[in-house]
């Protein structure tokens, strides 16, 4: 079902109203992928663009080696304290990157966003002509 359109982005699912592809990281871990979903939404029939990434936090991203006693209780202040931020006001921030370190990749990412957008944009404009003349569309 996957369709490349570069090496790091495929369409990965399509119908009449949405395009879901999937984007490659180039930090090479498959668990930084980031899924772009392009959606008509009915009733409005508004397109709506989506870019969705898994976001992790770890208490060991900052772990000294070479301090490993004291780097075992920064590792537990840091879960506690989160822990704590979480329970008082149900909720932590976090960031992620997405990284795209050639032209290749950027240029794929941006078509695939416009070739999406186009296809999705001639269905909505032809489902309007449709409402507009009272004919019921079938695409
Ligand atoms: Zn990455």
């Amino acid at each position: 079902m996957e369709k490349k359109i570069s090496k790091r982005i495929m369409l990965v699912h399509e119908n009449e109203d949405y395009k879901i592809y999937r984007a490659a990281c180039d930090c090479i871990s498959h668990e930084c992928d980031m899924t772009i979903e392009l959606e008509i939404c009915p009733p409005t029939n508004f397109l709506i663009l989506s870019l969705d990434k898994k976001l992790k936090w770890s208490s060991q991203w900052s772990y000294d080696y070479e301090r490993p006693i004291y780097s075992w209780f920064v590792d537990k202040w840091k879960r506690i304290t989160v822990a704590l931020k979480i329970l008082f006001t149900g909720y932590i921030e976090v960031e992620d990157s997405f990284l795209m370190k050639d032209n290749d990749h950027i240029d794929a990412f941006i078509d695939a966003i416009r070739n999406g957008q186009q296809l999705l944009n001639e269905r909505v404009a032809k489902k309007n002509v449709s409402a507009e003349s009272g004919v019921q569309s079938d695409s």
